[in-house]
């Protein structure tokens, strides 16, 4: 009921400031400065909406500006759809066991549509929650898509507002390569917007969308050709990973294809796509799916009039304080290009504001220890450095690697079988425990608990002196040898 309530102030909120703006354009008014603000933030995302409600708890007053829906990339098409469609193609796993756990499950089939407005409706649910969340907090917000008047002011549709501190936390969007045809396929935003499981599917990408999507797609029964540039998926975790999930992928119902890169897409006249690349021509899908990075929302701010710096790709360059190089404007999150992760940008964006109104002069974002995993069928959970990169700080000759592979209880009743993989990388005479790296059933929930234990500094005894929980799988990450 709350966030119904929520949710309809949205929309009139939308719709006056649409119409305000209109009349501004129509009469060709100069901009008009309406509020200042002690704290203005561009972009109503994880890192923006964190840091405005944070700062509003100072006391101070914020104005948060969002020209899409409220929430950013992670609620509207990031993590949280994302998430509901991992658990969606969960239960298509679960299905395929139950007769091996003594069920007898005769009809199978699933409902895309069903889920999808479900979904739709869930998102919507949550757009309306962080609007109520900003209202409770004091924050001003105003819908539209800023710009810089100068170092202290932006325009939204022709309204000026100022801050004495501004805030760009305008997050990213996906990369389409440059390719003829590329207009003919989607990114994961046009994923959201599927009506209906693809009966073939073309994933183009070697990272974290390309993988989940990939898998999400092949195990609700659409069949998917993933393509990679080079021999593996996951080039950058640690090679654990990286083998495994690559052999993974190669046994499970999707096609690998390996030094593919992208030359063209063609629409044929039955209305499937041929997709040319280094490897080969492929034909007849229905859905081609680009995964193949993202890029800042730093273009279109006019930064050049507030001598804001950006690097080769276009992130806002910062210090590790998110100070830009113009004094009183700060960037986080996707926009500077490093760790584009929701909780990174929520961290940086809490730190901020403790820094600049809670007179805390030395809060900052730690980027060292982060933990991070990938939905894959099965997850993969991964914190702090890799073999190779503790090779290179450490020496080969510091660092005790321990390794483990086992099968999950849960696969002794079944026939599908699958393995869990993990590495713990210790480093020093003390064996303190650099890097943590999974992949199996259940380990996207293992190592939220571990991270602690890892941030705190934790070493291999440490770990040995933790009394195992049984049966689990986490129990492993205790009695390693
Ligand atoms: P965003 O959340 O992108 O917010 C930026 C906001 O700024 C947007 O709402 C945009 O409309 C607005 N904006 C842009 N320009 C302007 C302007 N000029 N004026 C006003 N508003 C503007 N991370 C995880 O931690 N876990 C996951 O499972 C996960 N899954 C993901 C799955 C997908 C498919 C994708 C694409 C991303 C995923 N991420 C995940 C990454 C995560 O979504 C981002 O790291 C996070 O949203 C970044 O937050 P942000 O605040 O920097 O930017
Ligand atoms: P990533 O940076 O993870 O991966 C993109 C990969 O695509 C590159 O590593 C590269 O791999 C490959 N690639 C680049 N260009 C091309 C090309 N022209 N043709 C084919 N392949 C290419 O980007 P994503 O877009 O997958 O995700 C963006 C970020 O969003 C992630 O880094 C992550 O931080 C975040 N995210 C987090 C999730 C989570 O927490 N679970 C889920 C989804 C996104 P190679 O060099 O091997 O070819």
């Amino acid at each position: 009921m709350h966030s119904k309530v929520a949710s309809t102030l949205l929309q009139r909120c939308n719709f006056y400031s649409c119409i305000f703006s209109l009349k501004r354009k129509i009469c060709n008014m100069p901009p008009v400065a309406t509020k200042t603000f002690d704290y203005l933030v561009l972009g109503g995302g994880s890192g923006g909406i964190a840091s405005a409600r944070r700062a509003a708890e100072f006391g101070v007053s914020v104005g948060l500006i969002e020209s899409g829906p409220l929430g950013g990339t992670c609620v509207n098409v990031g993590c949280v759809p994302k998430k509901v469609m991992f658990l969606t193609a969960m239960h298509s796993e679960f299905i395929h066991d139950q007769p091996d756990y003594g069920y007898d499950v005769q009809k199978k089939s699933f409902s895309w549509s069903a889920i999808k407005e479900k979904r739709d409706a869930y998102i919507k649910r949550l757009n309306g929650i962080y609007f109520g969340n900003l209202e409770r907090s004091k924050v001003t917000y105003i819908n539209g898509f800023a710009k810089f008047a100068d170092n202290r002011s932006v325009v939204v549709d022709g309204t000026l507002y100022t801050g004495k501190h501004i805030l760009i936390a305008t997050g990213g969007k996906p990369v389409v390569p440059d390719i003829p045809g590329a207009e003919h396929g989607i990114t994961s935003d046009g994923f959201f917007e599927l009506e209906d499981l693809p009966k073939k599917t073309a994933v183009v990408g070697a990272g974290y969308i390309a993988v989940e999507l990939a898998g999400i797609l092949s195990e609700l029964g659409s069949d998917v050709s993933l393509f990679i540039r080079k021999e593996q998926a996951l080039r950058t975790f640690d090679s654990m990973v990286t083998e495994n999930i690559t052999q993974t992928i190669e046994d499970s119902k999707m096609t690998l294809v390996k030094n593919s890169v992208s030359k063209s897409l063609k629409k044929c006249e039955d209305g499937t796509m041929t997709f040319e690349t280094t490897a080969g021509v492929f034909s007849g899908f229905d859905c081609v799916i680009w995964a193949v990075g993202r890029t800042p929302n730093s273009d279109s701010l006019d930064l050049e009039k507030v001598g804001v710096t950006v690097d080769a790709k276009h992130n806002i360059v910062v210090d590790e304080f998110q100070n830009t190089c113009t004094k009183g404007i700060y960037a986080l999150g996707d926009v500077c290009g490093k760790a584009l992760l929701t909780p990174v940008a929520i961290a940086a964006g809490r730190k901020l504001a403790h820094r600049l109104f809670d007179n805390k002069p030395d809060y900052k974002m730690n980027y060292d220890l982060i933990p991070t995993v990938v939905f894959s069928h099965p997850p993969i959970g991964t914190i702090g450095l890799t073999q190779a990169e503790a090779e290179a700080k450490y020496g080969k000759d510091n660092l005790k690697i321990y390794q483990s592979s086992f099968n999950n209880m849960y696969f002794a009743m079944t026939q599908r079988k699958e393995k869990t993989k993990m590495k713990l990388i210790c480093a020093g005479p003390e064996e303190k425990v650099v890097g943590l790296h999974m992949q199996g059933m259940a380990v996207d929930e293992i190592l939220q608990g571990f991270s602690v234990a890892i941030t705190m500094g934790a070493t291999k005894a440490d770990f040995d002196n933790t009394l195992a929980i049984h049966p689990t799988s986490g129990e492993e990450l205790v009695t390693m040898r």
